[in-house]
Protein backbone atom coordinates (compact mmCIF):
# COMPACT_ATOMS: atom_id res chain seq x y z
CA UNK A 1 0.00 0.00 0.00
CA UNK A 2 1.46 3.44 -0.98
CA UNK A 3 1.78 5.60 2.83
CA UNK A 4 1.16 9.08 2.30
CA UNK A 5 1.58 10.18 5.95
CA UNK A 6 5.45 11.05 7.73
CA UNK A 7 6.65 8.78 10.09
CA UNK A 8 6.51 11.45 12.76
CA UNK A 9 2.14 11.53 12.69
CA UNK A 10 2.23 8.43 11.43
CA UNK A 11 3.71 6.19 14.52
CA UNK A 12 1.49 5.98 17.51
CA UNK A 13 -1.04 7.92 15.69
CA UNK A 14 -3.92 4.96 16.51
CA UNK A 15 -3.16 4.91 19.81
CA UNK A 16 -3.73 9.02 20.07
CA UNK A 17 -6.12 8.80 18.04
CA UNK A 18 -8.36 6.48 19.55
CA UNK A 19 -7.79 7.97 22.81
CA UNK A 20 -9.02 11.09 21.10
CA UNK A 21 -11.91 9.33 19.97
CA UNK A 22 -13.17 7.49 23.18
CA UNK A 23 -12.99 11.05 25.10
CA UNK A 24 -15.44 12.69 22.20
CA UNK A 25 -17.60 9.47 22.78
CA UNK A 26 -18.15 9.98 26.52
CA UNK A 27 -18.78 13.54 25.94
CA UNK A 28 -21.43 12.66 23.33
CA UNK A 29 -22.50 10.86 26.64
CA UNK A 30 -22.46 13.01 28.56
CA UNK A 31 -24.06 15.69 26.45
CA UNK A 32 -26.99 12.80 26.12
CA UNK A 33 -27.33 12.49 29.65
CA UNK A 34 -27.88 16.66 30.25
CA UNK A 35 -30.33 16.47 28.03
CA UNK A 36 -32.21 13.18 29.07
CA UNK A 37 -31.57 11.65 25.30
CA UNK A 38 -32.73 8.21 25.20
CA UNK A 39 -30.01 5.52 25.30
CA UNK A 40 -29.70 2.47 25.15
CA UNK A 41 -28.00 -0.15 27.21
CA UNK A 42 -25.72 -3.07 25.46
CA UNK A 43 -22.92 -5.06 25.89
CA UNK A 44 -19.83 -6.15 23.49
CA UNK A 45 -20.95 -9.92 22.64
CA UNK A 46 -23.49 -8.91 20.11
CA UNK A 47 -24.36 -4.94 20.78
CA UNK A 48 -26.76 -5.04 17.75
CA UNK A 49 -25.48 -1.60 17.57
CA UNK A 50 -26.17 -1.16 14.41
CA UNK A 51 -29.72 -1.49 14.60
CA UNK A 52 -29.77 0.92 17.38
CA UNK A 53 -28.20 3.33 15.33
CA UNK A 54 -30.95 3.82 12.90
CA UNK A 55 -32.70 4.72 15.86
CA UNK A 56 -30.40 7.37 16.69
CA UNK A 57 -30.17 6.15 20.40
CA UNK A 58 -26.78 6.29 21.89
CA UNK A 59 -25.56 3.23 22.73
CA UNK A 60 -23.73 2.76 26.35
CA UNK A 61 -21.51 0.19 26.79
CA UNK A 62 -21.48 -0.31 30.85
CA UNK A 63 -18.42 -2.83 30.40
CA UNK A 64 -16.86 -0.31 29.21
CA UNK A 65 -18.00 2.27 31.81
CA UNK A 66 -16.89 -0.25 33.92
CA UNK A 67 -13.70 -1.45 33.04
CA UNK A 68 -12.43 2.75 32.38
CA UNK A 69 -13.03 3.10 36.34
CA UNK A 70 -10.83 0.48 36.96
CA UNK A 71 -8.02 1.72 34.55
CA UNK A 72 -8.65 4.97 35.91
CA UNK A 73 -7.94 3.69 39.49
CA UNK A 74 -11.04 4.62 41.39
CA UNK A 75 -12.79 1.43 40.50
CA UNK A 76 -12.59 0.59 44.64
CA UNK A 77 -14.76 3.39 45.58
CA UNK A 78 -17.77 1.80 43.06
CA UNK A 79 -17.36 -1.74 44.15
CA UNK A 80 -17.39 -1.01 47.67
CA UNK A 81 -20.50 0.89 47.68
CA UNK A 82 -22.05 -2.08 45.32
CA UNK A 83 -20.67 -4.40 48.24
CA UNK A 84 -22.38 -1.86 50.68
CA UNK A 85 -25.26 -2.27 49.37
CA UNK A 86 -25.36 -6.73 49.44
CA UNK A 87 -23.61 -7.88 46.35
CA UNK A 88 -20.78 -10.33 47.50
CA UNK A 89 -17.12 -10.34 46.52
CA UNK A 90 -17.49 -12.89 44.11
CA UNK A 91 -19.95 -11.07 41.91
CA UNK A 92 -18.50 -9.70 38.52
CA UNK A 93 -16.78 -6.66 39.14
CA UNK A 94 -18.50 -5.05 36.17
CA UNK A 95 -22.24 -5.53 37.54
CA UNK A 96 -21.01 -4.32 40.77
CA UNK A 97 -19.40 -0.84 39.32
CA UNK A 98 -21.81 -0.64 37.06
CA UNK A 99 -24.78 -0.58 39.84
CA UNK A 100 -22.43 1.54 41.88
CA UNK A 101 -22.61 3.92 38.92
CA UNK A 102 -26.02 4.23 38.66
CA UNK A 103 -26.55 4.99 42.09
CA UNK A 104 -24.28 7.95 42.10
CA UNK A 105 -26.36 9.51 39.19
CA UNK A 106 -24.44 8.39 36.32
CA UNK A 107 -20.90 9.59 37.78
CA UNK A 108 -18.26 8.11 35.95
CA UNK A 109 -14.12 9.64 35.59
CA UNK A 110 -15.11 10.24 31.88
CA UNK A 111 -18.30 12.10 32.27
CA UNK A 112 -21.79 11.80 33.23
CA UNK A 113 -23.21 8.55 31.38
CA UNK A 114 -27.07 8.69 30.57
CA UNK A 115 -29.78 6.50 32.23
CA UNK A 116 -31.40 3.44 29.90
CA UNK A 117 -34.25 4.09 27.94
CA UNK A 118 -34.12 0.45 27.14
CA UNK A 119 -31.64 -3.03 27.59
CA UNK A 120 -30.90 -4.66 24.68
CA UNK A 121 -28.84 -7.79 25.09
CA UNK A 122 -27.48 -11.39 24.00
CA UNK A 123 -26.84 -14.41 25.96
CA UNK A 124 -23.49 -14.36 25.29
CA UNK A 125 -22.79 -14.60 28.85
CA UNK A 126 -25.24 -15.65 31.74
CA UNK A 127 -24.62 -12.62 34.02
CA UNK A 128 -26.23 -10.23 31.05
CA UNK A 129 -29.08 -11.84 31.97
CA UNK A 130 -29.21 -10.77 35.52
CA UNK A 131 -27.21 -7.29 34.92
CA UNK A 132 -30.57 -6.22 32.85
CA UNK A 133 -32.60 -7.31 35.55
CA UNK A 134 -31.30 -4.59 37.97
CA UNK A 135 -31.88 -1.61 35.07
CA UNK A 136 -35.16 -2.99 34.56
CA UNK A 137 -36.02 -2.81 38.52
CA UNK A 138 -34.53 0.44 38.94
CA UNK A 139 -35.50 2.15 35.90
CA UNK A 140 -38.77 0.27 34.94
CA UNK A 141 -37.48 0.11 31.30
CA UNK A 142 -38.07 -2.40 28.96
CA UNK A 143 -35.57 -5.79 28.34
CA UNK A 144 -35.07 -7.42 25.32
CA UNK A 145 -32.62 -10.39 25.33
CA UNK A 146 -31.93 -11.86 21.75
CA UNK A 147 -31.38 -15.82 22.16
CA UNK A 148 -28.80 -16.66 19.80
CA UNK A 149 -27.89 -20.04 19.60
CA UNK A 150 -24.56 -21.93 20.86
CA UNK A 151 -22.22 -23.47 18.08
CA UNK A 152 -23.98 -27.48 17.46
CA UNK A 153 -20.28 -29.04 17.51
CA UNK A 154 -21.71 -31.70 18.35
CA UNK A 155 -24.63 -32.29 16.27
CA UNK A 156 -24.83 -34.91 13.25
CA UNK A 157 -22.55 -37.41 15.15
CA UNK A 158 -20.15 -34.55 15.81
CA UNK A 159 -19.29 -33.25 12.30
CA UNK A 160 -20.79 -29.88 13.21
CA UNK A 161 -23.57 -27.75 12.15
CA UNK A 162 -25.09 -28.36 8.46
CA UNK A 163 -26.32 -25.73 6.37
CA UNK A 164 -29.82 -26.25 7.17
CA UNK A 165 -28.80 -26.01 10.95
CA UNK A 166 -27.77 -22.72 10.48
CA UNK A 167 -30.15 -21.41 8.51
CA UNK A 168 -32.92 -22.11 11.12
CA UNK A 169 -30.59 -20.18 13.39
CA UNK A 170 -30.71 -18.07 11.10
CA UNK A 171 -33.91 -17.22 10.74
CA UNK A 172 -34.61 -17.70 14.41
CA UNK A 173 -32.39 -14.90 15.44
CA UNK A 174 -33.83 -12.87 12.23
CA UNK A 175 -36.94 -13.20 13.40
CA UNK A 176 -35.79 -11.94 17.26
CA UNK A 177 -34.40 -8.87 15.31
CA UNK A 178 -38.10 -8.00 13.53
CA UNK A 179 -39.27 -7.68 17.40
CA UNK A 180 -36.57 -5.25 18.52
CA UNK A 181 -36.81 -3.76 15.53
CA UNK A 182 -40.76 -3.07 16.48
CA UNK A 183 -40.27 -2.08 20.33
CA UNK A 184 -38.04 0.07 19.50
CA UNK A 185 -40.02 2.18 16.84
CA UNK A 186 -42.21 2.04 19.81
CA UNK A 187 -39.86 3.63 22.09
CA UNK A 188 -38.44 6.67 20.05
CA UNK A 189 -41.44 6.93 17.66
CA UNK A 190 -40.01 7.01 14.15
CA UNK A 191 -40.04 4.28 11.87
CA UNK A 192 -37.45 1.70 10.67
CA UNK A 193 -35.48 3.18 7.83
CA UNK A 194 -33.87 -0.27 5.95
CA UNK A 195 -32.02 2.27 3.64
CA UNK A 196 -30.23 3.76 6.55
CA UNK A 197 -29.30 0.16 7.96
CA UNK A 198 -27.70 -0.74 4.89
CA UNK A 199 -25.44 2.44 5.28
CA UNK A 200 -24.65 1.66 8.98
CA UNK A 201 -23.59 -2.10 7.74
CA UNK A 202 -21.78 -1.03 4.81
CA UNK A 203 -19.68 1.21 7.61
CA UNK A 204 -19.55 -1.52 9.75
CA UNK A 205 -18.27 -3.94 6.81
CA UNK A 206 -15.18 -0.97 5.95
CA UNK A 207 -14.11 -1.25 9.46
CA UNK A 208 -14.24 -4.54 9.87
CA UNK A 209 -12.09 -5.60 6.40
CA UNK A 210 -9.61 -2.92 8.02
CA UNK A 211 -9.80 -4.89 11.56
CA UNK A 212 -8.59 -7.82 9.72
CA UNK A 213 -6.08 -6.19 8.33
CA UNK A 214 -4.13 -4.86 11.20
CA UNK A 215 -4.79 -8.46 12.89
CA UNK A 216 -2.92 -9.90 10.15
CA UNK A 217 -0.16 -7.38 9.96
CA UNK A 218 0.42 -8.21 13.82
CA UNK A 219 1.94 -11.70 11.79
CA UNK A 220 4.96 -9.56 10.99
CA UNK A 221 8.16 -9.99 13.18
CA UNK A 222 8.55 -7.84 15.30
CA UNK A 223 5.07 -7.61 15.96
CA UNK A 224 3.40 -4.01 15.06
CA UNK A 225 0.91 -3.70 18.23
CA UNK A 226 0.80 -4.87 21.32
CA UNK A 227 -2.15 -6.87 21.30
CA UNK A 228 -3.46 -6.23 25.67
CA UNK A 229 -2.34 -2.64 25.63
CA UNK A 230 -2.93 -0.69 22.24
CA UNK A 231 -5.18 -4.11 21.49
CA UNK A 232 -7.46 -2.35 24.36
CA UNK A 233 -7.87 1.30 22.94
CA UNK A 234 -8.54 -0.79 19.27
CA UNK A 235 -11.61 -2.23 20.78
CA UNK A 236 -13.08 0.72 22.61
CA UNK A 237 -13.07 2.13 19.37
CA UNK A 238 -14.42 -1.03 17.37
CA UNK A 239 -17.59 -1.19 20.24
CA UNK A 240 -18.24 2.39 20.81
CA UNK A 241 -17.83 4.21 16.78
CA UNK A 242 -19.26 0.29 14.69
CA UNK A 243 -20.79 1.49 11.98
CA UNK A 244 -19.89 5.03 12.21
CA UNK A 245 -17.72 6.80 9.61
CA UNK A 246 -15.22 7.63 12.37
CA UNK A 247 -14.94 4.44 12.98
CA UNK A 248 -14.00 3.00 9.99
CA UNK A 249 -11.64 5.89 8.96
CA UNK A 250 -9.98 4.97 11.97
CA UNK A 251 -9.29 1.34 11.36
CA UNK A 252 -8.54 2.24 7.53
CA UNK A 253 -5.99 4.61 9.27
CA UNK A 254 -4.38 2.16 11.54
CA UNK A 255 -3.56 -0.37 8.74
CA UNK A 256 -1.59 2.58 7.15
CA UNK A 257 0.67 2.31 10.63
CA UNK A 258 0.58 -0.46 10.68
CA UNK A 259 2.07 -1.13 7.26
CA UNK A 260 4.18 1.43 7.76
CA UNK A 261 5.55 -0.35 11.26
CA UNK A 262 6.01 -4.05 9.67
CA UNK A 263 7.45 -2.47 6.37
CA UNK A 264 10.25 -0.77 8.83
CA UNK A 265 10.44 -3.38 11.77
CA UNK A 266 9.24 -0.92 14.35
CA UNK A 267 8.26 -2.93 17.28
CA UNK A 268 5.92 -1.62 20.27
CA UNK A 269 8.90 -2.39 22.20
CA UNK A 270 10.67 0.42 21.56
CA UNK A 271 8.66 2.42 23.41
CA UNK A 272 10.30 0.92 26.59
CA UNK A 273 13.89 1.14 25.10
CA UNK A 274 14.00 -3.03 24.89
CA UNK A 275 15.83 -4.18 22.05
CA UNK A 276 13.22 -6.13 20.21
CA UNK A 277 15.85 -8.47 18.63
CA UNK A 278 14.93 -10.02 22.05
CA UNK A 279 11.16 -10.50 21.11
CA UNK A 280 9.09 -12.83 23.01
CA UNK A 281 6.05 -13.36 21.02
CA UNK A 282 2.94 -14.17 23.13
CA UNK A 283 -0.83 -15.04 23.16
CA UNK A 284 -3.00 -13.53 26.11
CA UNK A 285 -5.88 -15.36 27.32
CA UNK A 286 -8.93 -13.60 29.21
CA UNK A 287 -9.27 -10.18 30.19
CA UNK A 288 -6.53 -7.72 31.38
CA UNK A 289 -5.56 -6.63 34.80
CA UNK A 290 -6.96 -3.02 35.08
CA UNK A 291 -6.70 -2.17 38.55
CA UNK A 292 -2.56 -1.90 37.42
CA UNK A 293 -3.18 -2.07 33.70
CA UNK A 294 0.17 -0.13 32.57
CA UNK A 295 2.11 -1.96 34.82
CA UNK A 296 0.60 -5.14 34.19
CA UNK A 297 1.61 -4.72 30.84
CA UNK A 298 4.61 -3.34 31.91
CA UNK A 299 5.91 -6.60 33.57
CA UNK A 300 6.15 -8.21 29.89
CA UNK A 301 7.26 -5.71 27.91
CA UNK A 302 10.38 -5.37 30.14
CA UNK A 303 11.42 -9.03 29.50
CA UNK A 304 10.85 -8.30 25.98
CA UNK A 305 7.10 -9.92 25.58
CA UNK A 306 4.75 -8.51 22.89
CA UNK A 307 1.36 -10.35 22.93
CA UNK A 308 0.78 -10.78 19.48
CA UNK A 309 -2.55 -11.73 19.87
CA UNK A 310 -5.35 -12.43 22.61
CA UNK A 311 -8.71 -14.25 22.97
CA UNK A 312 -9.68 -10.61 24.08
CA UNK A 313 -9.25 -9.14 20.42
CA UNK A 314 -11.33 -12.48 19.82
CA UNK A 315 -14.53 -12.19 22.27
CA UNK A 316 -14.65 -8.72 22.12
CA UNK A 317 -14.81 -7.40 18.85
CA UNK A 318 -18.48 -8.38 18.05
CA UNK A 319 -17.18 -10.54 15.23
CA UNK A 320 -15.05 -8.04 13.19
CA UNK A 321 -12.73 -10.63 13.21
CA UNK A 322 -14.37 -12.86 11.19
CA UNK A 323 -14.19 -12.92 7.72
CA UNK A 324 -17.59 -12.04 6.99
CA UNK A 325 -19.27 -9.20 5.87
CA UNK A 326 -22.61 -7.92 5.82
CA UNK A 327 -25.00 -8.68 2.32
CA UNK A 328 -26.41 -5.48 1.56
CA UNK A 329 -28.88 -6.33 -0.68
CA UNK A 330 -30.40 -8.18 2.07
CA UNK A 331 -29.02 -6.20 5.35
CA UNK A 332 -31.44 -7.40 8.09
CA UNK A 333 -31.19 -11.39 7.05
CA UNK A 334 -27.14 -10.72 6.79
CA UNK A 335 -27.46 -8.72 10.10
CA UNK A 336 -28.81 -11.47 11.47
CA UNK A 337 -26.08 -14.08 10.15
CA UNK A 338 -23.38 -11.85 11.93
CA UNK A 339 -24.93 -11.68 14.95
CA UNK A 340 -25.43 -15.42 14.84
CA UNK A 341 -21.75 -15.88 13.51
CA UNK A 342 -20.54 -13.43 15.83
CA UNK A 343 -21.59 -14.55 19.54
CA UNK A 344 -21.10 -18.12 18.38
CA UNK A 345 -17.45 -17.03 17.98
CA UNK A 346 -17.47 -15.10 20.93
CA UNK A 347 -18.68 -17.88 23.09
CA UNK A 348 -16.42 -20.32 21.43
CA UNK A 349 -13.24 -17.78 22.37
CA UNK A 350 -13.92 -17.45 26.04
CA UNK A 351 -15.08 -21.12 26.80
CA UNK A 352 -13.54 -23.81 24.14
CA UNK A 353 -10.40 -22.00 22.62
CA UNK A 354 -7.65 -24.31 22.70
CA UNK A 355 -7.87 -24.63 19.09
CA UNK A 356 -7.97 -21.29 18.36
CA UNK A 357 -5.34 -21.02 20.37
CA UNK A 358 -3.06 -23.83 18.51
CA UNK A 359 -4.09 -21.81 15.00
CA UNK A 360 -2.58 -18.91 16.46
CA UNK A 361 0.46 -20.31 17.74
CA UNK A 362 1.20 -21.55 14.40
CA UNK A 363 -0.32 -17.89 12.48
CA UNK A 364 1.74 -15.98 14.50
CA UNK A 365 4.97 -17.61 15.80
CA UNK A 366 4.28 -17.75 19.19
CA UNK A 367 6.77 -18.82 21.81
CA UNK A 368 4.08 -18.50 25.03
CA UNK A 369 0.72 -18.37 26.10
CA UNK A 370 -0.20 -16.43 29.30
CA UNK A 371 -3.74 -17.39 31.19
CA UNK A 372 -4.92 -15.51 33.18
CA UNK A 373 -8.16 -16.29 35.11
CA UNK A 374 -10.19 -13.24 37.13
CA UNK A 375 -11.91 -13.59 40.23
CA UNK A 376 -14.76 -12.13 39.38
CA UNK A 377 -15.41 -13.53 35.64
CA UNK A 378 -16.16 -16.85 35.74
CA UNK A 379 -17.37 -17.02 32.16
CA UNK A 380 -13.85 -15.75 30.49
CA UNK A 381 -11.93 -17.94 33.53
CA UNK A 382 -13.56 -21.62 33.02
CA UNK A 383 -12.01 -24.03 32.00
CA UNK A 384 -8.85 -22.22 31.66
CA UNK A 385 -6.38 -25.36 33.00
CA UNK A 386 -7.54 -28.05 30.27
CA UNK A 387 -7.22 -25.76 27.60
CA UNK A 388 -3.53 -25.51 29.00
CA UNK A 389 -3.15 -29.24 28.98
CA UNK A 390 -4.38 -29.47 25.22
CA UNK A 391 -2.14 -26.78 24.06
CA UNK A 392 0.96 -27.99 25.82
CA UNK A 393 0.38 -31.45 24.50
CA UNK A 394 0.14 -30.32 20.84
CA UNK A 395 2.47 -27.41 20.50
CA UNK A 396 6.08 -26.54 22.05
CA UNK A 397 5.31 -23.59 23.64
CA UNK A 398 5.55 -22.33 27.33
CA UNK A 399 2.57 -21.63 29.38
CA UNK A 400 1.75 -19.10 32.42
CA UNK A 401 -1.30 -19.00 34.72
CA UNK A 402 -1.37 -15.99 36.67
CA UNK A 403 -4.92 -15.25 38.55
CA UNK A 404 -5.87 -11.67 39.33
CA UNK A 405 -8.89 -9.73 38.56
CA UNK A 406 -9.91 -7.23 35.91
CA UNK A 407 -11.52 -4.68 38.44
CA UNK A 408 -10.55 -5.45 42.44
CA UNK A 409 -7.16 -4.49 43.21
CA UNK A 410 -7.93 -6.05 46.27
CA UNK A 411 -6.79 -9.18 44.82
CA UNK A 412 -4.09 -8.31 42.65
CA UNK A 413 -0.68 -8.28 44.05
CA UNK A 414 2.23 -7.31 41.97
CA UNK A 415 4.59 -9.13 44.03
CA UNK A 416 2.97 -12.77 43.07
CA UNK A 417 2.55 -11.85 39.67
CA UNK A 418 6.31 -9.98 38.99
CA UNK A 419 7.44 -13.22 40.65
CA UNK A 420 5.58 -15.73 38.11
CA UNK A 421 6.38 -13.77 35.26
CA UNK A 422 10.31 -13.36 35.63
CA UNK A 423 10.10 -17.25 36.18
CA UNK A 424 8.43 -17.79 33.43
CA UNK A 425 10.66 -15.17 31.28
CA UNK A 426 13.58 -16.78 32.70
CA UNK A 427 12.00 -20.03 31.31
CA UNK A 428 11.55 -18.58 27.60
CA UNK A 429 15.34 -17.18 27.23
CA UNK A 430 16.88 -20.34 28.48
CA UNK A 431 14.72 -21.84 25.80
CA UNK A 432 16.19 -19.76 23.43
CA UNK A 433 19.49 -19.91 24.40
CA UNK A 434 19.48 -23.44 24.07
CA UNK A 435 18.12 -23.35 21.08
CA UNK A 436 20.70 -21.13 19.57
CA UNK A 437 23.48 -23.41 20.71
CA UNK A 438 21.70 -26.48 19.51
CA UNK A 439 21.83 -24.73 16.04
CA UNK A 440 25.32 -23.56 16.50
CA UNK A 441 26.12 -27.16 17.34
CA UNK A 442 24.44 -28.42 14.36
CA UNK A 443 26.36 -29.39 11.06
CA UNK A 444 25.77 -27.00 8.78
CA UNK A 445 23.84 -29.10 5.74
CA UNK A 446 25.60 -29.31 2.44
CA UNK A 447 23.27 -29.09 -0.99
CA UNK A 448 22.52 -32.31 -2.05
S1 LIG B 1 -18.25 -12.00 30.50
FE1 LIG B 1 -17.45 -11.85 32.62
S2 LIG B 1 -17.06 -9.65 32.90
FE2 LIG B 1 -18.47 -9.87 31.16
S3 LIG B 1 -20.51 -9.72 32.07
FE3 LIG B 1 -19.99 -11.90 31.93
S4 LIG B 1 -19.16 -12.35 33.99
FE4 LIG B 1 -19.09 -10.12 33.77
Amino acid sequence: MTIKTSPDELIGRGARDGGLLFRDWFDSLTRAAQNDEQAAYVFVMGSLHEILLTFDLHTVFPEINSLQTAVRRVSDEYLSLAEDQGFSPDVCGYVKADYALQLRGGEHPMGTIPKPSIAVLTNACNTYLKWGEIWERMYGIPMVTVDVPGTRGMSRGGRGPTREDMERDRRYVEHQLRELIGQLETLTGKTFDIDRLREVLDLTNRMGRAWREVLKLNRSSPAVFDAMMEGTIFLGVANALRGTEAGAKYFEDLVEEMAYKSLHGISPLLDHGVDYGKEHRLIFVGVPCYPIFRRFYQLFSEWGGVFVSSTYLWFASGGLNLDYEYDLSRPLESLAEGVLLGVQRAGDSMLFHDRYLIEAIDEFGADGVVYHPIKSCRTVSTGLADSRRVVLAERDVLCLYIESDMMDKRVVSEAQLKNRIDAFFEGLDSRRIRKARADEAAPASSPA
